[in-house]
């Protein structure tokens, strides 16, 4: 049967791939708040508006494709996480979803601490006056030069990820002069991605050191012998876009059990864990994830009934949220360059950019929606594949969604949910030129991040 002959309808079941892209919402004008940045709405002329400022204002002003922020938004997730752990626990900001100057001033100012994984990020982050002992370092293969730097910064730990990293950190800090404050990374079994977590996962991965096999007690054993360390507490992270708590709980139980065998063997109780980040956000209406309250109160108790189990005081806890502080609070704004009905498939919709600007589409098959937001319509809803304009058939933005019907070239669409590794992990496929980052905040536009020009590439193309 050629796929040509049949009518747009009743086909689609059987070429479309599983999804959530089965029946159109209700109302293509709306936008649910779940997904969208806190201060986005419709004004009167069915103009999507955030902080008060029109998407085609911005869009006339800045240009397209554009990542637009909701500082307030930002500002409000910050402060719900750091209250909701409260004044006994660390709320480290992960650095690699989004960073930038204005968000590391705007962390400081909310009481969020800062994790860094690169000697970029950390040149970041001292530059916009992040003090340094509210800083985490990560990585699993630090230079030496960036552990001088973070040394000598004074950062406020380091996360060791293996034993020649013991090693080399704590020549360092006493080649210094300094004793550095360290956790060390291990990885305790448990695997937690979406709506599932496996408890008994390999840890056949690049970060950490496991727990099994005694590996992790015996790189604890050796730092507690170095003087250039002050081992302060272990560290785990299970993985990403988690919504299931039973994953924590089980990572829980095993960092506790290995402070209970370090307490057991060399009388010291460690003051800190850290449990790391990955808690999921609402990419689609289908995600239902947890508030930070909710999340606090499960990890803190977690935490306090394995340590009473063991006999330990509890240790202070940290969490390392990226993701769902900063992912809810930006749109990316692209202009429509083309539409292409493919008969009995679907519509093509090509933008300005593309996996440029969100790679996480062709990397991690992740799922996006998007809306018209220059104009409301009424038109019935069109199933529709956003692609970008790269020369890779990979290049999709939104798998599946509803447009309406009559869109057109010059149509402003808006992809919410694109704050986190979106703008982090963009790159220049195609010389394509990366979009500004735009903050917005109580009828206010200003860029934090300026669009890339041709003159950026040439500059660092020295023929
Ligand atoms: C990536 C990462 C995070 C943040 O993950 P999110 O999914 O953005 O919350 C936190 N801690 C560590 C160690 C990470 O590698």
């Amino acid at each position: 049967m050629s796929r040509s002959a049949h009518p747009a309808g009743p086909r689609h079941a059987d070429v479309l791939p599983e999804g959530h892209y089965s029946a159109p919402p209700a109302d293509l004008n709306a936008l649910d708040p779940k997904v969208w940045a806190q201060t986005v709405s419709r004004d009167d002329d069915g103009v999507l508006t955030v902080g008060g400022i029109p998407a085609t204002r911005l869009a006339e002003e800045f240009g397209t494709p554009a990542y637009i922020l909701d500082e307030t938004d930002f500002r409000a997730r910050a402060r719900a996480w750091r209250t909701a752990f409260g004044a006994d626990a660390d709320v480290f900001y992960a650095g690699k979803a989004f960073l930038s100057r204005a968000v590391v001033r705007w962390l400081k100012e909310e009481g969020l601490n800062l994790d860094v994984c690169s000697g970029g990020e950390l040149a970041t982050a001292l530059s916009a006056g992040m003090p340094a002992e509210r800083i985490a370092f990560h990585g699993n293969n630090k230079s030496v030069e960036e552990i001088t730097r973070a040394v000598e910064a004074g950062v406020g730990r380091i996360v060791l990820d293996s034993f020649q990293e013991i090693v080399r950190v704590a020549h360092i800090a006493q080649s210094l002069g300094r004793r550095q404050k360290a956790q060390i990374r291990i990885t305790v079994g448990v695997e937690a991605h979406t709506h599932e977590f496996i408890a008994t996962a390999h840890e056949d991965q690049k970060f950490g050191i496991p727990l099994a096999g005694g590996q992790a007690a015996e790189a604890v054993r050796r730092a507690l012998q170095l003087d250039g360390l002050e081992l302060i507490g272990i560290h785990s992270h299970i993985g990403s876009q988690i919504f299931d708590m039973s994953g924590f709980e089980v990572a829980a139980h095993r960092v506790v059990g290995l402070l209970r065998d370090i307490r057991d063997e060399h009388g010291v109780e460690l003051p800190e864990i850290d449990l790391g980040g990955g808690l999921g956000i609402a990419y689609t209406s289908d995600d239902d994830p947890r508030e930070p309250h909710e999340i606090a109160k499960a990890l803190s108790e977690i935490v306090t009934r394995e340590c009473e189990s063991a006999r330990l005081r509890t240790p202070r806890i940290s969490v390392e949220p990226g993701r769902a502080i900063v992912g809810p609070t930006a749109f990316t704004l692209y202009e429509v360059g083309t539409v292409k009905p493919l008969e009995g498939l679907r519509t093509y919709v090509s933008v300005d950019g593309g996996m440029s600007d969100n790679i996480r589409t062709a990397l991690y098959d992740a799922e996006y929606s998007v809306s018209l937001v220059s104009r409301a319509s009424d038109a019935e809803p069109m199933r529709a594949r956003v692609v970008g304009k790269h020369c890779e058939s990979g290049d999709i933005v939104v798998k599946d969604a509803f447009l309406p019907a009559d869109l057109a070239p010059g149509d402003l669409i808006a992809v919410p949910a694109t704050g986190a590794y979106c703008r982090s992990m963009a790159s220049n496929y195609n010389h394509v030129l990366r979009p500004p980052v735009v903050a917005v905040k109580d009828g206010e536009a200003r860029v934090v991040v300026r669009r890339e020009t041709e003159d950026d590439l040439l500059r660092l193309d020295v023929g």
